[in-house]
């Protein structure tokens, strides 16, 4: 199954929202949602949103999913378990640190380690990557080699670990771990530009620091 990813740079901390369209069936998932400008109305379409998946809680990825929704309300809205309250509490998810008003939003589905999220014949893989916040998570898409990061890992470098939740240990830890994925894949961030995970392992400083 092939898919498409387009990108759209949105919200006041200018976060990547990601649009991936299973190119057989038109299913789609919005990754992150920073806002729900009528750009990104426009760029969906006609097409099937199946899923808003977060990569974490933090309001700069949040802030356009209770319209997204409201446009979208068969869209399932998935995070992992242990980011979900970010959904609902502005301390949670640094909107309040940065007055910013968010509405709160109820999950569709809470997501773990393992799970699975299927567009047609396209299959993200949810790894749980904790560090940058307790819930943080990226989507792997083994098939296409499409590997989305939110704030984990970016180019060049990492999230931070000094937001609440967050753990320097547990970021390496999740560092170590992409790295140990088996080949290449293109890294979707949820910030600035992409990239390839072979480049991170020859050139990110957190990479390159963490042991063999
Ligand atoms: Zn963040
Ligand atoms: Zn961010």
């Amino acid at each position: 199954m092939t898919a498409t990813v387009e990108r759209m740079v949105l919200g006041p901390v200018q976060a990547n929202t990601y649009i991936l369209t299973d190119n057989e069936t038109n299913q789609t998932a919005v990754i992150d949602a920073g806002d729900c400008p009528k750009a990104l109305l426009d760029a969906l379409g006609t097409r099937d949103v199946r899923y808003i998946l977060l990569t974490h809680g933090h309001y700069d990825h949040i802030l356009g999913v209770p319209t997204l929704k409201a446009a979208f309300p068969n869209a399932q809205v998935c995070i992992h378990a242990l980011d979900a309250d970010c959904l609902r509490d502005p301390q949670k998810s640094l909107a309040a640190a940065a007055e910013i008003r968010e509405m709160p939003i109820t999950p569709d589905r809470l997501l773990e380690e393992g799970d699975e999220i299927a567009l047609g014949g396209t299959r993200l893989c949810v790894l749980h990557t904790p560090g940058h916040t307790k819930g943080g998570v990226c989507f792997a898409d083994y098939e296409n080699r499409l590997l989305f990061t939110g704030d984990t890992l970016f180019c060049l470098t990492a999230g931070r670990t000094d937001f609440p939740g967050g753990s320097y240990e547990e970021l390496l830890a999740s560092l170590l771990r992409l790295r140990g994925l088996d080949g290449d894949f293109t890294v979707y961030p949820g910030h600035n530009r992409a990239t390839t995970l072979d480049a991170e392992r020859r050139r990110n400083r957190y990479m390159r620091r963490l042991g063999v």
